[in-house]
């Protein structure tokens, strides 16, 4: 087991293209998880990736979501790192991609009535818009998670559908999820995580945060560390407050 004290140990987090991509202040993501690493002495370096920056090695990438326009000028730029960024998932880095951020991480995401959008297939998925406009509060049981349940809203005309290895993050238990048809939500292949949750999905589910640090952890450091215990009594008293919670 690790004999290094949190307060020696460091993660690096990427926040990709948050000026074009943080709707629904997904932004919420990167402070959770900043905040709860220096509430036990880790220390986190974050660095900001705009159009036109090369991407460099980290522990976690993040990116959020955004509307169709933002998603085109975000996808060219992924799509000239998706070599590394792939070889990156291959190293076991983290990613969490929400929504329009998600939408990029499958194949491609066809828009309504634009040209269709390169991914950079860090998963087996696939996105195409749909007629219909998802808009509302979601919980979401996982199977891997404790408490099981993710909660969050949705808002959302992409439909996303999973292939092969890439499997959901769980099943939908209110809201639609993906694409409103297959109970399904959001993605995980090996530590890509995508997820339609926005909120934002960090703060008020912390269980998931902490579970997404420890695996950062895991590939900086090459062993497993089980963070230390927070009171999260306000945090879970929120997600309580939402979990089941229709419209
Ligand atoms: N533009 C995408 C869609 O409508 C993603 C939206 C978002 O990020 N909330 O499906």
């Amino acid at each position: 087991m690790y004999n290094m004290e949190e307060k020696d140990l460091k993660i690096s987090i990427a926040h990709l293209y948050p000026k074009l991509l943080n709707l629904y202040g997904d932004m919420g993501n990167i402070i959770t998880l900043k905040k709860r690493c220096e509430w036990r002495g880790i220390k986190v370096e974050i660095e900001e990736i705009g159009v036109g920056d090369n991407i460099k090695e980290h522990d976690l990438y993040f990116i959020g979501g955004g509307q169709d326009k933002q998603q085109v000028d975000v996808a060219e730029e992924l799509y000239k790192n998706k070599d590394f960024l792939q070889d990156e998932r291959d190293k076991g880095a983290v990613f969490l991609g929400i929504c329009g951020g998600y939408q990029l991480f499958g194949h491609y995401y066809q828009p309504f009535d634009a040209d269709k959008l390169n991914g950079i297939s860090l998963m087996d998925a696939y996105t195409v818009a749909g007629k219909k406009r998802f808009i509302g509060n979601v919980t979401v049981e996982t199977d891997f998670l404790s408490p099981k349940t993710l909660v969050g809203f949705e808002n959302h005309s992409g439909l996303t559908y999973l292939q092969g290895d890439t499997k959901p993050l769980g099943k939908i238990v209110v809201g639609n999820g993906n694409n409103g048809t297959d109970k399904s939500e959001g993605a995980r292949y090996k530590n890509v995580f995508g997820t339609y949750l926005h909120g934002s999905l960090l703060p008020k589910n912390p269980h998931f945060a902490d579970y997404l640090i420890e695996l950062a952890l895991e590939k900086r450091y090459g062993e497993k560390i089980a963070l230390s215990k927070l009171d999260d009594s306000i945090e879970y008293m929120t997600h309580t407050s939402l979990t089941g919670k229709a419209y």
